[in-house]
């Protein structure tokens, strides 16, 4: 019997079995690895704009504090779970350790569709999450950060309810701020912009040239837009790129930076056209030589898996894979080269981390020095999945949580079970 439950959790626990079998983990130290330390529910009552009072609940989940306070983003959406929160805390510590951070995985969130409130209801639905979670979080304790459905105003309230009641400034509680009120240069841009810088390491790999590549974007928010930008920076063409609301297709390419403007100014892709609209079904099997999702978990099965026609599959998102379909993937080893999601969205959180570092020292760098920074940590990671893949002719999946995990489980087995 566990807290967890549901497809998301299932499918983290499940790629756990896979990793704690090749790395022949004995059976009583699996759980100790795999299930989180704390998970806090809360009520957030808060009033509506008609007078009315609603209750919204939230959720925050730490996994382990082994290696330092846990990190990890906030996600408001309207299904959010336990279990979901859980699998994406976990997958976080695989990260952190994989990106030689000194954090455990956090998640946390509210299920509300955040795009159904007014702005002031938003904020004080943000600040009172914030305020129920005090008592657990900390800048040595659990560091917050943004994830879908929220944004860089969003964790600036959250530094502020959390500095009112401290009564100073404490800036190194939440990353992903503004860089008005603490925030670093980069942070907005580090996921989409990592994700770009592993393509192109990817593309290496396999002799493609970017210039004149293919690309198809599914997920146009925070990471999508950016990913998409930093994929045609490179000389790629957007053949395809959709949203919760629309999906377009352009065998000539897609305007990138005229699909920003208008997903910036309507918050949606909706809209934009009506020729090149699209099945949103079929975007993932469409040809094209790099296929990124970037936007929620479990999009690809294992029929997708067999009649996807990608080159590289640059996992953006979270839990874009199912484990099915990696057996799949697995076959097509050689037709597609897989970046993991741990290592693939690993920019957000790097670039996090030096928000946190900035903050604790209240001394800030430029954004040529996040960004030097930020791919020296990507390529650092990439070269250590590369080799271990190779080594032990592994999945990229498998070699990325093993190296993970295996940073976990070393940083418990040297500190010891207390008591
Ligand atoms: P966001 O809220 O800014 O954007 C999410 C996008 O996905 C929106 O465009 C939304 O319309 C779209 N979307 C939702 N459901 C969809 C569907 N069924 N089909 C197509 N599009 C759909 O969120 P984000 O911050 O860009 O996060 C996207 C993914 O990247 C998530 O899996 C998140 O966990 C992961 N991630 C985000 C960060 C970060 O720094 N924000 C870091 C690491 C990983």
């Amino acid at each position: 019997m566990t807290l967890y439950s549901g497809l998301v959790f299932d499918m983290a626990r499940q790629q756990f079995q896979v990793i704690a079998d090749y790395l022949e983990m004995p059976e009583d130290e699996r759980d100790r690895l795999l299930f989180p330390k704390r998970a806090i529910a809360v009520a957030c009552p808060i009033h509506r704009d008609d007078g009315s009072t609603a209750v919204l609940h939230g959720y925050r989940v730490q996994h382990h504090l082994t290696l330092g306070p846990t990190k990890g983003g906030t996600r408001f959406a309207p299904d959010l779970r336990l279990g979901e929160v859980a699998a994406l805390a976990i997958w976080m510590s695989w990260k952190c350790a994989l990106t030689g951070l000194p954090y455990g995985g956090a998640k946390g969130g509210v299920a509300v569709d955040p795009s159904a409130l007014s702005r002031r209801e938003l904020e004080n639905l943000s600040r009172r999450y914030m305020q129920e979670m005090i008592p657990f979080v900390g800048p040595h304790t659990d560091v917050m950060a943004p994830d879908m459905g929220t944004n860089e105003q969003i964790m600036a309230w959250f530094m502020d309810t959390y500095s009112m009641y401290q009564g100073k400034t404490v800036t190194e509680i939440v990353t992903g701020k503004p860089v008005a009120s603490g925030g670093t240069e980069g942070r907005r841009e580090a996921t989409g912009r990592g994700v770009g810088f592993l393509v192109e390491r990817a593309c290496q790999k396999i002799g493609m040239k970017p210039q004149g590549a293919t690309a198809i974007v599914q997920g146009f928010g925070n990471v999508g837009s950016v990913a998409a930008q930093s994929l045609a920076e490179r000389g790629m063409r957007i053949v395809g790129a959709s949203d919760h609301t629309a999906s377009y297709y352009n065998p000539r390419g897609l305007d990138v930076a005229a699909l920003t403007k208008h997903a910036a100014k309507h918050g949606v892709l909706r809209g934009f056209s009506n020729e090149l609209a699209c099945d949103p079904r079929d975007l993932l099997t469409s040809p094209c030589d790099v296929l990124v999702p970037a936007a929620v978990e479990r999009v690809i099965d294992a029929d997708i898996a067999a009649r996807m026609q990608c080159r590289i599959l640059a996992e953006a998102a979270n839990g874009p894979t199912m484990p099915e379909a990696d057996l799949v993937l697995n076959e097509r080893r050689k037709e597609i080269f897989v970046i993991p999601d741990i290592l693939c969205n690993a920019g957000g959180v790097v670039v996090s981390y030096f928000e946190w570092v900035q903050d604790l020292q209240q001394f800030f760098w430029d954004e040529a020095e996040v960004m030097s920074k930020l791919y020296h940590v990507l390529q650092r990671a990439f070269t250590q999945v590369m080799t271990r893949a190779e080594r032990d002719k592994v999945a990229h999946r498998t070699a990325a949580m093993a190296i993970g995990v295996q940073k976990v489980r070393e940083a418990k087995r040297t500190r010891g079970l207390f008591p």
